[in-house]
């Protein structure tokens, strides 16, 4: 299948700098899923609940532009090809720069047939005049000059993920490596990566948001670490965010999955991957892998799969660091062990103890032995029991 000759001829992009988007105007989301990805990320995004998706297409945020979404997960226009009800009719618009403001989000690999001529490895719709698919390449040549900004989600569209393995024949790539690491939009954004594999749902969803606000000039540029993803998301490891980390500062390691203890020891790459799931879960804050028993394979990180491989063998570094928290984590849970001794219990003054000096008389206790006083017959299981001798001595 031969690639299509571009339908729209190139026109260039302006290249002044936009105004913001007024607060009550419009901005479009025009989602390019066409990269090599199996689409968990769409999936993955339906269910965001911080905020959902319901909310940001539904206006659920005051003072910030109406969000129009172009996403085929969520489409509504199923018209002819080249009709007025087309689907791909608002990326020919803003082709054309007819559209509005919009921001592009590319999901997937970025497969490059100008470096491997030897396919056509993924397209988005059909040129109306020739047939043929548009390649990927062609929608991103077109559109990112033309966007405010470029939204790169889940580690396929990143970094290049699974597709972009090595030896891979496609000439897979995340879009900075498309683009380049030092791209900008008109709007003088830097590509917005948020990796995951998938996506943790409210990560992109919260970007989205940010960029709302950002785009309509109400936020600062949005903060990017070296690898152009949200530092507030990915500035914390996963191992600092996981529900097991205390077992592995004393020392205590699973050998076997499906025992609660850190999961290390099994091949997990918590210490040293860039990731907020183990901390806000995967959907409304439940889940996030190490919390509930599974490896972090690093699907954040840049190096994803190919620096992580094979995933199931410890990582190189922690035979020497679960031998020092094991060194460590001996002495500490003893003297803890010690603490626990002196700390879990009550104080003297409140008469904790063996003998009972409340006044209370278990049923059980035919005759209340310790009572001292208030002696009130209870019924319990069709026996009599006397609560109290008044005089335990007489
Ligand atoms: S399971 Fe992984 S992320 Fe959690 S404490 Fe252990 S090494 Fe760290
Ligand atoms: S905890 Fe690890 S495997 Fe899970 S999403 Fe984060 S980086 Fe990926």
């Amino acid at each position: 299948m031969e690639p299509a000759a571009p339908a729209e001829a190139p026109v260039e992009a302006p290249s002044e700098a936009p105004p913001p988007v007024a607060p009550d105007g419009t901005l479009h989301l025009l989602w390019v899923n066409a990269g090599l990805s199996c689409d968990g990320d769409s999936v993955a995004l339906t269910a965001a609940t911080n905020p959902s998706v319901e909310e940001l297409v539904g206006g659920a945020f005051p003072d910030v532009p109406r969000l129009e979404v172009h996403w085929p997960i969520l489409a509504f226009p199923t018209g002819p090809a080249g009709g007025s009800d087309d689907f791909l009719e608002a990326f020919h618009r803003a082709v054309r720069d007819e559209l509005g403001p919009f921001v592009l989000v590319v999901e997937g690999s970025v497969p490059n047939e100008r470096i491997k001529d030897e396919g056509c490895w993924a397209g988005f719709g059909s040129d109306p005049e020739t047939g043929q698919p548009i390649p990927t390449c062609d929608w991103i040549d077109r559109l990112a000059p033309r966007a405010l900004a470029v939204l790169a989600v889940g580690t396929c569209a990143t970094y290049g993920g699974i597709p972009a393995m090595q030896n891979n024949p496609t000439g897979a790539m995340g879009l900075p490596d498309y683009l380049g690491w030092d791209w900008t939009s008109r709007a003088g954004v830097p590509v917005v990566c948020v990796p995951g594999c998938p996506i943790q749902p409210d990560n992109v969803s919260e970007v989205i948001l940010y960029l709302l606000y950002q785009l309509s000039g109400q936020a600062p540029m949005i903060p990017l670490d070296g690898a152009l993803r949200p530092e507030w998301q990915f500035g914390p490891t996963a191992h600092q965010g996981c529900d097991r980390a205390g077992y592995y500062e004393e020392g205590i390691f699973a050998r076997a999955h499906g025992e609660p203890e850190c999961v290390v020891k099994l091949g997990c790459w918590g210490p040293v991957v860039h990731c907020n799931v183990p901390k806000r879960g995967w959907i409304n804050g439940i889940g996030g892998c190490p919390n509930v028993g599974g490896i972090c394979i690093a699907c954040t990180m840049p190096g994803f799969p190919d620096r992580f491989q094979p995933f199931m063998d410890p990582p190189p570094g922690a035979a020497v660091s679960t031998a020092g928290s094991g060194i460590y984590g001996t002495v500490i849970r003893g003297l803890r062990r010690l603490s626990e001794g002196i700390f879990d219990d009550e104080p003297r003054w409140r008469v904790p103890g063996d003998e009972l000096r409340s006044g209370y008389v278990p049923p059980w206790r035919d005759g209340g032995g310790t009572a001292t006083s208030g002696a009130v017959p209870v019924e319990l299981d069709g026996e009599r029991h006397r609560r109290a001798d008044p005089d335990p001595t007489g």
